[in-house]
């Protein structure tokens, strides 16, 4: 075994193994892409940033039943709500600890009303940790900006659902 293993060293064999790997790719199509000025392709049911959504009249979609709430497995998700003078209920509070999220989907599969969802938004940071706690202000407002995309995103996943 030793001695097959100086043979090897001896002759450069592995170097030269590896030599021949690299020119069998050298000419062959790239698969990288020259980030951020290409994209790969990105799938409807890509799961980034969350958003929460409204209906076409303004009204917020969440009834605030907290199903999301609780199926949650990072517990990242804290939901407060109060009923409207018209007897319906929405959230008073909703935030989502982005630094505890681990972008299962749990959440938007649990929802009735398709109001909470994750977008194709994955270029944010946060400098302080309170950047990442999204509250429903920004979750709102995150869902008004990509309603179009989160809405044809929706259609084209619809068949498999
Ligand atoms: S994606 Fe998963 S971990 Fe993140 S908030 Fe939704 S249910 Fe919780
Ligand atoms: S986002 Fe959906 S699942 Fe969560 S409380 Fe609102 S309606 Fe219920």
């Amino acid at each position: 075994m030793n001695l097959l293993r100086s043979f090897k060293s001896l002759f450069l064999l592995e170097l030269l193994g590896g030599m021949r790997v690299t020119g069998r790719y050298l000419f062959k199509k790239k698969f990288t892409v020259q980030y951020p000025e290409e994209r790969a392709p990105m799938s409807p049911r890509f799961r980034g940033h969350h958003a929460l959504r409204r209906y076409a009249n303004g009204e917020e979609r969440c009834i605030a039943c907290k199903l999301c709430e609780v199926i949650c497995p990072a517990m990242a998700i804290t939901i407060e709500l109060a009923e409207r003078d018209d007897g319906t209920r929405r959230t008073t509070r909703y935030d989502i600890d982005m630094t505890k999220c681990i972008y299962c989907g749990f959440c938007e599969e649990a929802c009735p009303v398709d109001a909470i969802v994750e977008t194709r938004v994955y270029e944010y940071v946060g400098e302080e940790r309170g950047d990442l706690l999204m509250s429903k202000e920004k979750l709102l407002a995150m869902g008004d900006k990509h309603e179009q995309q989160i809405a044809a995103d929706r259609a084209a996943d619809a068949p498999y659902r």
